[in-house]
């Protein structure tokens, strides 16, 4: 990856966070977003003591707004005068209820940011790529961009959109060597897996954890670093011709009927 530039959105944790660090391990210089300003200035701290040899921006933006996603990606040309790869990671799970409950407000945020910060960032990152006849593009969409999750309607709603968008990204961009994928993460322990725990079992998120565990054909949850790697093989030259798929990346959950043994 030297002297790839890759951005990446939602980076100041979790499996944006993990994908910086593989990536950093295999010397791609950074561009990583988010909104959170203390934590991706930690991160960003962090990530530059340990590499100084890549080059890593930090920009501050929430990709539910059109103007600061313009904003990254103009930083990002102006800097390094090219986009070789967008993992367009930030998401939200919102709050869990029933479908005819939930809030509307937290159902209009959640597509905000799942849906348009992920469309936003396609609108303006497609053109830079389009210019060099390169370009790699990793949405991130979840097994519930697959099945429905109970009491998550705007969420599955929103990482549907996102595996539907990858295939239109990739059917209408691949003539000019952009690659356009999503990957389908099962349950990965980050800070929001383990908010959703919270809601589950308020006194006892471990058991909860534990219990989810159990249904899994691994009898494990995910590790951010193993989506870090798939995503690096996707947004890399190594992939030459992956294109317009989900990829899930569950231990094989979302292929079971029925309970685990
Ligand atoms: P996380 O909450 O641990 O980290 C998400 C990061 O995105 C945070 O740093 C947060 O500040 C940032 N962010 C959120 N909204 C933003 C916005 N509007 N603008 C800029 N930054 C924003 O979550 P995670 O588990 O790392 O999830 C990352 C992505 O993976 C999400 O799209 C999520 O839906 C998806 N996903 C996660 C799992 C999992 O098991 N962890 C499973 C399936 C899908």
């Amino acid at each position: 990856m030297k002297d790839k530039v890759i951005i990446i959105t939602g980076a100041a944790m979790g499996l944006g966070l993990a994908a910086a660090k593989v990536l950093a391990e295999r010397k791609a210089n950074l561009v990583l977003v988010d909104f959170n300003e203390n934590q991706l200035n930690e991160t960003v701290e962090s990530l530059k003591n340990q590499h100084p040899d890549i080059k890593i921006l930090s920009v501050i933006a929430d990709v539910s707004k059109e103007e600061q996603v313009k904003n990254y990606v103009d930083v990002a040309v102006k800097e390094f005068g090219r986009i070789d790869g967008l993992y367009n990671n930030a998401g939200i799970e919102g709050r869990q209820a029933p479908l005819t409950e939930y809030d509307l407000n937290v159902f209009k945020k959640v597509i905000d940011i799942n849906l348009m910060g992920v469309y936003y960032g396609l609108r303006y990152v497609i053109p830079v790529m389009k210019k060099q006849n390169y370009g790699r593009i990793v949405n991130v969409a979840s097994v519930g961009g697959i099945r429905g999750v109970l009491n998550q309607t705007p969420y599955v709603a929103s990482k549907h959109a996102v595996s539907g968008m990858s295939k239109q990204a990739a059917v209408e961009y691949g003539k000019y060597g952009i690659l356009t994928n999503a990957i389908a993460p099962g349950a990965i322990l980050t800070p929001m897996v383990a908010e959703a725990f919270k809601q589950v079992n308020p006194e006892d998120p471990k058991a909860a954890e534990t219990e989810y565990a159990k249904r899994n054909p691994t009898r494990s949850l995910g590790d951010p670093q193993d989506v870090g790697k798939l995503v690096a093989f996707l947004i890399s030259e190594d992939n030459g011709y992956v294109s317009g798929q989900t990829i899930a990346i569950d231990g094989g959950e979302s292929n079971m009927y029925g309970n685990a043994e």
